[in-house]
């Protein structure tokens, strides 16, 4: 029975890979519409052929990888339940110690392991692409290094939610989840506060703009939109990539606005303050206090979702998953898995929200720079340098964009010089 399902599991997860290959490489149309060549979102007008050329097969074995990753790591959750691995990893817990706690950071460590190794495979082949086409710059003990950090952050943080969350399944039987999420609005603003002055510097070094110039333009910059000057810092990247970005994030007193030094590198003065501007929209339009109340909505929702099929499926296939009782551990990757499952549920809706946002923040920064020039050539230099499709396949926008296309991006800043003519 269980060598049955086991096998049915991985029978159906290639046949998955196979369609999303023949998808993905073979069905999928990312050619530009007619009625958009020749203009700044046709990639012949700011690439040359091999870059093209590039930048299509790179884009697709990412997408691959993307789709490939998430049915993984579920495949991972069921194989690890059905062969009573899990149940292996409580019973060696509980055997080495009486102590609750102790017995959850046992069990979390060997499956934390489990799933690192099981996950390693895909993660390597990715950074080997990365590296192929030379957007990574890491070197394999870098690269390596960021990994296990990686363990142990997650490994803590995990920590702290499993202690709680199965503390509390024990003591309520059926409202722990609402007991679980009540609890996760505190935790989320904390980590949110903490992250970039304690979470984000175990991978980078971060620092006040180099630039002194450009410092001072940018703070006029700010000035126009009234955001606190000392909030804008540089991070170390082009150690690790050739890419570009910047971002927001933080709350509070913490909250900041991030500058990748590629970026910097890269763009001229002109581009940056456009990214600049971008950026500064997603700061003046709370755009991440937004995002921590969706979150919280929607893992309200999610938690409730969840106790709901933990239940029924323990009440009806405990013998089948080897877990006696929904607050024992071992239904631990029973609860990941159906949160992760979850999670790639909605995210279309999260995509489409942040997409949203996106757009606004575009559009405020084009009005406050009202720099189209400079708007376009950083939108092209920041694909041409990520080698990143201009329009890519419907379902790769749907599932794993949180930006327009830069079609669409272009297309806006085409669009918003004719309608202030109008
Ligand atoms: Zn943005």
């Amino acid at each position: 029975m269980v060598r049955k399902w086991a096998f049915r599991a991985v029978l159906g997860y290639l046949l998955l890979g196979l369609l999303l290959y023949v998808y993905l490489f073979f069905l999928a149309d990312s050619t530009l519409p007619d009625a958009y060549k020749g203009s700044s979102a046709d990639p012949a007008m700011f690439m040359n052929e091999r870059e093209i050329m590039l930048s299509e097969e790179f884009s697709k074995i990412k997408n691959l990888l993307f789709f490939l990753s998430t049915p993984y790591e579920w495949l991972f959750y069921f194989l690890i339940l059905i062969l009573g691995v899990s149940r292996g990893f409580e019973r060696w817990a509980r055997s080495t110690t009486k102590n609750g706690f102790l017995q959850t950071g046992i069990f979390l460590f060997w499956l934390s392991l489990a799933s690192f190794i099981a996950i390693f495979p895909l993660q390597f082949i990715s950074y080997k692409i990365s590296k192929t086409y030379h957007i990574s710059t890491q070197t394999f003990p870098m690269w390596m290094k960021d990994e296990l950090t990686d363990f142990w952050v997650n490994y803590l943080i995990m920590f702290i939610i499993i202690s709680v969350l199965y503390g509390l399944m024990k003591r309520f039987k059926n409202r722990w989840w609402l007991a679980a999420w009540a609890l996760s609005v505190p935790f989320t603003i904390f980590m949110m506060f903490i992250q970039p002055v304690v979470i984000d510097p175990l991978y980078n070094d971060f620092y006040p703009l180099k630039d002194q110039a450009l410092e001072q333009k940018i703070l006029t910059l700010a000035d126009k939109a009234q955001i606190p000057a000392d909030h804008v810092f540089e991070v170390n990247m082009s150690e690790k990539t050739n890419s570009l970005n910047a971002y927001v994030n933080g709350v509070g007193s913490n909250s900041r606005i991030v500058l990748w030094d590629t970026t910097l590198d890269k763009l001229t003065d002109k581009e940056i303050l456009f990214v600049m501007a971008h950026e500064m929209a997603h700061y003046v339009e709370k755009h991440i206090y937004i995002g921590i109340g969706i979150y919280l909505v929607l893992s309200f929702f999610g938690l409730f979702l969840a106790s709901k099929l933990m239940r029924g499926i323990v009440a009806n296939y405990k013998d089948s998953i080897k877990v006696s009782s929904v607050s024992s551990l071992s239904s631990l990757p029973l609860f990941l898995l159906i949160t992760s499952m979850l999670m790639f549920t909605v995210s279309p809706f999260s995509n489409w929200i942040s997409r949203y946002q996106e757009t606004r923040a575009d559009r405020y920064a084009i009005e406050l720079t009202e720099d189209k020039q400079a708007a376009i050539t950083s939108f092209q230099k920041l694909s041409k340098v990520g080698l990143s499709q201009v329009n890519p396949p419907l379902l790769v926008k749907v599932f794993r964009y949180g930006h327009p296309t830069m079609m669409e991006r272009l297309n806006m800043l085409e669009k918003y010089e004719q309608e202030k003519k109008e």
